[in-house]
């Protein structure tokens, strides 16, 4: 049974992008107003966020250090065994199947453009680099939703396990499925607001609404929050 309550939900796509709007703001005034810092390039970024699946931040930077103390270019990744990238990324976790996606994800680059680069995404519109991206084994959405918002700089709003938390309990979305949900919630997001919605989301999910312990008494969006297990005293 979902903790939210159903009749919570902004009943139209309207109604959901003043309520993300109304949230961003709110988040603004209690964290700031976050921007992007220097961007990767389309490629490193696929692969860094490969790197991050089912991991920390923490150790997927080990993992990513791991690689480039190993390897010295793309090529160098791409000719080498699948065991000896998994050695090199071993402290992300995984790494056997990472390994693997990334070997694969280089090969087929090299095979349908015959270079290890991604920039030609830069050229698409978001939904044309969405289309690209998910041609990719060990893509999913979430992941293509990071590439697209933190390398290209579209509107994308990737939904990690804090936001998909928040939205859920807020109400905003229904579905306990992570791609879902990364799918779901893309055309209620004003594009102006992706970036910072999607960090300061996540600083509210890691210091106020965390998953065993929301200490909804001090939330900045109590008022728009349909969560039916509300604590509202501190202990
Ligand atoms: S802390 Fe409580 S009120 Fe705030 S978003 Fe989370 S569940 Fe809702």
């Amino acid at each position: 049974m979902s903790g939210h309550q159903r009749e919570h939900l902004p009943p139209d796509d309207d109604s959901r992008r003043q309520a993300l709007l109304l949230i961003h703001e709110r988040l603004i005034g209690e964290y700031g107003n976050p921007t992007p810092k220097s961007r990767m390039n389309p490629l490193d970024e696929v692969v860094f966020t490969i790197l991050s699946q089912n991991t920390t931040d923490t150790n997927r930077d080990r993992a990513w250090a791991g690689m480039w103390r190993e390897f010295d270019s793309w090529e160098s990744v791409a000719t080498a065994p699948v065991s000896r990238i998994s050695e090199a990324i071993v402290a992300g976790g995984l790494h056997r199947t990472k390994a693997r996606r990334i070997k694969d994800l280089l090969e087929q680059l090299r095979e349908e453009r015959g270079s290890y680069e991604m920039d030609y995404l830069r050229d698409m519109d978001m939904q044309t680099a969405r289309q690209e991206l998910g041609r990719f084994k060990g893509l999913g959405a979430k992941s293509i939703n990071c590439v697209l918002l933190f390398s290209l700089g579209q509107p994308a709003l990737p939904v990690d396990t804090h936001v998909h938390r928040i939205l859920r309990r807020v109400g905003l979305v229904d579905t306990r499925d992570l791609s879902r949900a990364n799918r779901d919630i893309q055309g209620d997001v004003p594009a102006e607001i992706a970036y910072p919605l999607h960090m300061n989301v996540i600083r509210h999910g890691r210091e106020v609404c965390a998953s065993r312990c929301a200490e909804c008494w001090r939330c900045c969006i109590e008022d728009l929050c349909g969560f039916e297990e509300k604590r509202l005293e501190s202990r």
